[in-house]
C-alpha cells in the first residue's frame, strides 16, 4: 500500500516592536539582565490592565496583507488560553481563538488558516543540578502564530515554506525571525494515511530549532508512522520533541484539545473594532497599509529574473536583505542595465561574499567596477583585484578608476602606447608570424601573450589581438 503524509505547519514569531504586548516594559529580552524588563502587568500582579500594543497589532495586519488574508477590520478580540506552567505568571497565555486578525492567505502555494497575535512565555532555564530559574523578561512578547492547512506533503517543502516565511517577516521588519535565537519557532504536524482516504492521526513535533531539524524531523516522523502502520499498529495522536543528537522523535505529552484549555473572550480588554481607529487615523486605512508594503520577497525574485539574474544567485540575495538592498543600489547605478546587473551579481555573490563581505565597498564602487570591465579598461581579475581594494577600504571613498590607476590596474587601450609593444613583439618573433600566415591560429594567441608579458599585463588583450591582424602582412 501506497501512504501519503501530510503536514500542516504552526509557526511562531516573536515582534519586532518597542515595547510587550500588553505593558511599556522593551522588548529586548535577551539583552538586558534576566527579570529586569519587568513589571506588575507582565509579572500578573492582581488587578493590573492590560493595553495592546499598536505597533504589534499593525505588524500582523502588514503580515496579514502580505499574504493576500482577510483582515478582520470589523471585529477582533483577544481570549484566555488557560494552562498552568512556572512560565506563564497569570496562569493562561492572551491569544486570540475565535477571531484572529488574519484569516486565510497563501505562500509558496501554501494555504494559510490563520495568523493571530499572542503574548510570548517567560523563559525557564534547567539547571545541571535540577533546579530551574524563571527569566520573566521574555513574558508578554508579542508573538505572531501563523497556522497552515494540512496541504504540506515533506519535509523540504516544509522547511521551504519556514525559510520563505523567515525572509518575508525580515523584509516586512516584522520580526528578526531568527530561529537559533528562539525568535521564529516552528511545530509541525505530521501525518500518513493510505493514498487517496482521509487524513490520519496527526503528531505533533516540537522544538525544531532549524530548517534542518525541520526537514530532518519531518522525514523521520513520515518513516516511523508509515512503519507502524505497515505493521498494522496504530500511531497515537501525542507531542513529540526532535533529539538533535540522535536525530529522532521522541514522545513529550499526549497532547491537550482545545476544550482543555477553556479558552474564553479576555474581559478585561476592550473588543477591537479597528475600523474605528482607520477612521481617526490615516496609517490604520488599508489603503495605507498596503502603500507601506516594501517590495515582497517574490516580486523581488520576478524582478531579479527580468535581469535574467540565474536562479541560486537570485535565491541568494533574496535571503539576504543586506546583499540584496546593496545589490539593488549598485543596479541603480548601472541604470538597471541588465549585462552589467548580472556581473555585478556575480562579483558580489563569488568574490565579495567569497572574500568575507561587503566590508567597505560601495555599490557605486561595484558599480563602476563592472562598467570599467564592460569598456574594456579592466581585466576580469583586474576587476577582482580593485573590489578587493575597496572592500579593504582603500581609496576612502574615491571612485573606483582612481583606486584601479594608482594600483596600475587600468588596461591599456590606448593605440599609441599598444603599437610599440606590438612592433617589439613582432620584430623578436618572426617564427609565431609565418606560422600564423601558414593558417595557425593557435600563433596569434602566442603573440597576445607575448605581448600582454611585454606590457607587464597591462595591455587590453582585445585591443592587442585586433593591433596584430592588422599590422601582420602576411605575403
Ligand atoms: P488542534 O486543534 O489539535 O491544534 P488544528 O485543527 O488547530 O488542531 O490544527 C493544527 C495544525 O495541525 C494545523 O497546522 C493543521 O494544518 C494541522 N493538521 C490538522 N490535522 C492534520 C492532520 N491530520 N495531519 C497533519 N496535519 C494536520
Ligand atoms: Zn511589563
Ligand atoms: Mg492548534
Amino acid at each position: 500500500m501506497e501512504f501519503e503524509p501530510t503536514i500542516g505547519l504552526e509557526i511562531h514569531a516573536e515582534l519586532a516592536t518597542q515595547s510587550k504586548m500588553f505593558c511599556s516594559c522593551p522588548n529586548r529580552p535577551d539583552e538586558l539582565p534576566p527579570n529586569t524588563a519587568v513589571c506588575p502587568v507582565c509579572l500578573a500582579h492582581p488587578g493590573t490592565l492590560p493595553v495592546p500594543n499598536k505597533e504589534a497589532i499593525r505588524h500582523i495586519l502588514r503580515i496579514g496583507v502580505a499574504l493576500g488574508g482577510e483582515l478582520s477590520f470589523g471585529f477582533s478580540e483577544f481570549d484566555r488560553k488557560n494552562y498552568f506552567y512556572p512560565d506563564i505568571p497569570k496562569g493562561f497565555q492572551l491569544s486570540q481563538y475565535a477571531y484572529p486578525f488574519v484569516c486565510g492567505g497563501a505562500l509558496r502555494g501554501v494555504a494559510i488558516t490563520r495568523v493571530h497575535l499572542e503574548e510570548d512565555t517567560a523563559r525557564s532555564y534547567h539547571e545541571k543540578d535540577g533546579t530551574t530559574l524563571v527569566d520573566f523578561n521574555r513574558a508578554g512578547v508579542p508573538l505572531m502564530e501563523l497556522v497552515t492547512e494540512p496541504v504540506i506533503h515533506s519535509g523540504e517543502e516544509a522547511a521551504a515554506f519556514a525559510r520563505e516565511l523567515q525572509i518575508l517577516l525580515r523584509t516586512l521588519g516584522a520580526s528578526h525571525a531568527n530561529m537559533e535565537k528562539g525568535e521564529m519557532r516552528v511545530e509541525a504536524n505530521v501525518s500518513v494515511a493510505p493514498k487517496g482516504s482521509e487524513l490520519g492521526t496527526k503528531v505533533e513535533v516540537k522544538n525544531l530549532n532549524s530548517f534542518r531539524a525541520v526537514e530532518k524531523a519531518i522525514a523521520y516522523e513520515i518513516r516511523r508512522q508509515v512503519s507502524l502502520l505497515r505493521e498494522g499498529r496504530e500511531v497515537r495522536q501525542e507531542t513529540r520533541g526532535w533529539d538533535e543528537v540522535k536525530e529522532q522523535t521522541v514522545p513529550q505529552r499526549r497532547k491537550e484539545t482545545a476544550y482543555d484549555y477553556r479558552y474564553f473572550p479576555e474581559p478585561d480588554i476592550p473588543k477591537l473594532r479597528l475600523e474605528r481607529l482607520a477612521e481617526e487615523h490615516l496609517q490604520w486605512r488599508l489603503e495605507e497599509i498596503c502603500r507601506s508594503l516594501p517590495e515582497l520577497p517574490w516580486e523581488r525574485r520576478e524582478r531579479y529574473g527580468e535581469l535574467a539574474i540565474p536562479p541560486e544567485q537570485c535565491e541568494m540575495l533574496v535571503a539576504n536583505l543586506e546583499l540584496a538592498d546593496f545589490f539593488d543600489a549598485a543596479v541603480t547605478a548601472v541604470n538597471g542595465e541588465a549585462e552589467a546587473a548580472r556581473l555585478a551579481a556575480n562579483y558580489l555573490l563569488t568574490d565579495i561574499v567569497g572574500a568575507g563581505g561587503i566590508g567597505a565597498l560601495k555599490p557605486e564602487g561595484l558599480a563602476e567596477a563592472v562598467l570599467l570591465y564592460q569598456e574594456s579598461a579592466l581585466s576580469s581579475r583586474g576587476v577582482k583585484e580593485v573590489l578587493q581594494l575597496l572592500r579593504a577600504g582603500e581609496g576612502e571613498g574615491k571612485a573606483t578608476r582612481a583606486v584601479a590607476e594608482q594600483h596600475n590596474l587600468l588596461q591599456v587601450s590606448d593605440e599609441g602606447a599598444l603599437d610599440a609593444v606590438v612592433q617589439k613583439v613582432l620584430e623578436r618573433e618572426e617564427k609565431a608570424v609565418v606560422e600564423y600566415c601558414a593558417g595557425k591560429e593557435a600563433a596569434l594567441q602566442y603573440l597576445v601573450g607575448q605581448g600582454m608579458r611585454e606590457s607587464k599585463g597591462s595591455a587590453n588583450p582585445n585591443k592587442l589581438k585586433s593591433l596584430f591582424k592588422q599590422k601582420i602582412q602576411c605575403p
